[in-house]
């Protein structure tokens, strides 16, 4: 019997119910080592930083929602995607989107390249990614949809070009969540998540993952995960591990709201222009629709002043004004000042994040509420 995705969120087919209590809810083992029977024994699990049961569970969910042998669960993303950092050398070289989330290009700006490894930024949505490769190209690093801009990038077709050189494709999957888009079956190497966001679904934790399906792979981001100690702690596991139980039927209204609130933002006098992959106007649109499940519900939208965006943020009732995407809640947010503050203002300009961009992290709420309240804050 194979589970389809909705049921594979909720249960795991060959489950470990060896709870003598028959808890329905995954147990959380708050500890933080683990007896053994006796010398070159062990029951499975010695040291927390190394496996925990409730972190195992979550870890096997995950991998088999992307698709993947092997899911790694971290403390955020971003020790998600410093870890996997660590399989590059002093004198690699890695080619990245130009439009990512705001901390991943200060990782690969501040981090990355004080140890020695060299980061270029190209446009993967429209540049020619080839004359950007050099000898020492180990890896390219995706985004799609990218953060905010909403660029979308050929999975299949950049993992082919980064496999002619004997490279890694890295794919950011946080924006569609595995529930939408499976990059691993699309070529990927490793899949990053910021599990904060759609997978624990209601901003009340941070998580982050890596899934990979190659054996090789697992076992060096297993040992250096198991060296740094990037783990996700039982207690955070166990509440990503419920919020995944709900992620089909959030995606599918959050996405549908999504969907309409593009359409009336599209048809707004004050609104110049709106970017969102499910739209038939957007550039990406039909590798969007070729290559995942739906459009999501991430969309970025240009307003027609400064005044309006002050405005809108002061105004808004129900959406709230705040950073991070994929709760239960509409979050409306202001890239310039927030989730890529540390950017280069030049590079802003250039992937056309100006201070008229705001993103919409759409929620689950009644979609009309949603869209009275943009009225009135665009109104006033
Ligand atoms: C939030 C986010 C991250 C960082 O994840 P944290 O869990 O906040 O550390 C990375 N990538 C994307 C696309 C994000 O939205």
């Amino acid at each position: 019997m194979e589970l389809s995705v909705e049921s594979r969120c909720i249960h795991l087919l060959n489950d470990n119910k060896s709870d003598r209590y028959g808890s329905i809810s995954f147990p959380i083992y708050q500890t933080a080592t683990f007896a053994h029977p006796g010398i070159g024994q062990s029951t499975g699990y010695d040291y927390s930083r190394v496996q925990n049961p409730t972190r195992e569970q979550l870890e096997k969910i995950v991998a088999s929602l992307e698709c993947g042998t092997d899911a790694i669960a971290f403390s955020s993303g971003m020790a998600a995607l410093l870890t996997i950092m660590e399989l590059f050398k002093p004198g690699d070289h890695i080619l990245v989107d130009s439009d990512l989330y705001g901390g991943s290009a200060r990782l690969f700006k501040t981090i990355s390249e004080k140890n020695g490894i060299s980061v270029t930024a190209t446009d993967f949505s429209k540049d020619n990614i080839e004359s950007a490769i050099t000898k020492d190209t180990k890896a390219f690093f995706v985004e799609t949809p990218t953060n905010p801009m909403m660029n979308i990038t050929d999975i299949r077709a950049a993992a082919d070009i980064a496999h002619s050189i004997a490279a890694l494709m890295i794919v950011d999957n946080t924006f569609l969540s595995p529930y939408l888009q499976n990059p691993l079956l699309l070529g990927a190497d490793i899949v990053m998540h910021s599990g904060t966001k759609y997978l624990a679904g209601h901003n009340d934790t941070l998580a982050g993952f890596a899934v990979v399906k190659s054996s090789k792979l697992s076992d060096q981001l297993r040992n250096i995960y198991k060296t740094i100690g990037t783990n996700l702690a039982p207690f955070d596991s166990w509440l990503v591990l419920r919020g995944i139980q709900t992620l089909a039927v959030r995606m599918d209204r959050a996405q549908e709201n999504a969907r309409k609130i593009a359409e009336f933002l599209q048809n707004h006098p004050k609104i110049e222009k709106v970017y969102y992959p499910g739209l038939k106007s957007h550039r990406g649109y039909e590798i969007q629709k070729k290559q995942a499940k739906g459009a999501g519900a991430m969309l970025t939208f240009n307003v027609d002043s400064y005044e309006s965006v002050k405005k809108m943020l002061s105004n808004i009732r129900v959406i709230q004004f705040a950073e991070s995407l994929g709760g239960t809640e509409s979050l409306l947010t202001y890239p310039l000042t927030q989730t890529h503050a540390d950017v280069d203002r030049n590079v802003l300009a250039i992937n056309g994040i100006t201070e008229t961009t705001l993103r919409l992290s759409v929620g689950i709420e009644n979609v009309n509420d949603l869209i009275e309240d943009l009225d009135q804050a665009l109104s006033l």
